[in-house]
């Protein structure tokens, strides 16, 4: 086993901390983002797409609107009912991607049953595609060329880069294949890179000898969508593990009667593993980084 691998199965858990990286990587891009604009850059604008009421869009949207404005970015919020047609929705896109001031569009989702996500996500231009989930966007990403990755798998990246954890040679178990978090993530742990350079094994719910598979993983990435899915006995001494989850439980205790917990059981697996993220304030954090990062790239580009 190479040192690396037997330091970090020695080293006492350490919490991935998405406040206090989110935190650091803002100030840099609001550093990078000031400076761009005293060069005479563009500044950045993103425009920001909620259909319908939905609670959780609506948190999710506010706070990326939030991070624009404590940036020094641009950014619009267009809102529309439910009722919308796809084709009215497609045609507000267009104009997204025809108006010279906007750099990134995201459209938040889900969206309502009678519209399709696809052909959403395939109508914005590739080159304001700040989510990273346009197929030129993936499709470049696969092929190794520069490209806005898809916001969270980012967010993990900026992440896993901060606490300067070298995950060459790594067996990463990625649980879930959604286009926006688990296959992507899976391309990036793989990738010639660092991070990177690892060996993945991507799961699902056809997947036969999960435990099996999670006990071998030096890296887990959860991103399933079931409360406190990876619990204890899945985990080997020394994991990191990366909880993409987000899910709304019932806790008596508080106050709103519910609270948010992610994919990983985290009170009884945290003090196996080297690191961990929390849920709140982990994975979610970093992806709206990510999202940041690729407008003020999408700004570059346009500038
Ligand atoms: P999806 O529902 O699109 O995908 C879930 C994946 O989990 C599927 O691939 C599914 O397999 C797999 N799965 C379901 N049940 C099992 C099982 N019993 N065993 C193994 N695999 C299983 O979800 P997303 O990827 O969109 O999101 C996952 C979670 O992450 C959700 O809680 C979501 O809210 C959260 N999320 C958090 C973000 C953040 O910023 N922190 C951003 C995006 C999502 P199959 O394909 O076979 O159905």
């Amino acid at each position: 086993m190479c040192n690396k691998l037997i330091a970090y199965i020695f080293a006492p858990m350490q919490l991935l901390d998405g406040k206090a990286t989110a935190a650091h990587i803002k100030e840099q891009i609001k550093k990078d983002t000031a400076e761009h604009i005293a060069n005479g850059g563009k500044q950045p604008h993103l425009a920001a797409i909620i259909v319908g009421n939905n609670p959780a869009s609506e948190a999710y949207v506010g706070s990326k609107i939030r991070t624009c404005e404590e940036l020094g970015f641009g950014s619009t919020l267009l809102r529309f009912e439910e009722s919308i047609t796809e084709d009215e929705l497609l045609a507000e896109i267009r104009t997204l991607n025809d108006n010279a001031d906007v750099d990134g569009i995201l459209v938040q989702l889900p969206l309502p049953k009678h519209i399709s996500d696809d052909s959403v996500i395939n109508t914005i231009d590739p080159g304001k595609d700040v989510d990273g989930f346009h197929p030129v966007s993936q499709g470049k990403m696969l092929l190794g060329q520069k490209s806005y990755l898809p916001a969270t798998p980012y967010g993990m990246l900026l992440m896993l880069e901060h606490y300067k954890i070298d995950t060459t040679g790594m067996h990463c178990v990625v649980i879930g294949r959604s286009n926006i978090v688990g296959t992507p993530m899976t391309v990036l742990m793989s990738r010639n890179a660092n991070p990177g350079n690892a060996t993945v094994t991507i799961c699902h719910s056809r997947t036969k000898n999960l435990k099996e598979i999670c006990l071998q993983a030096d890296i887990i990435v959860a991103a399933i969508g079931r409360p406190k899915f990876v619990t204890e006995d899945m985990v080997k001494d020394g994991a990191i593990i990366l909880d993409v989850g987000i899910n709304r439980i019932d806790d008596a205790t508080r106050k709103s009667g519910t609270r948010l917990v992610g994919d990983v059981d985290f009170d009884n697996v945290k003090d196996k593993c080297n690191f961990i993220t929390p849920v709140p304030g982990g994975v979610g954090l970093m992806t709206i980084c990510g999202l940041m990062m690729n407008t003020l790239e999408a700004a570059k580009q346009h500038s």
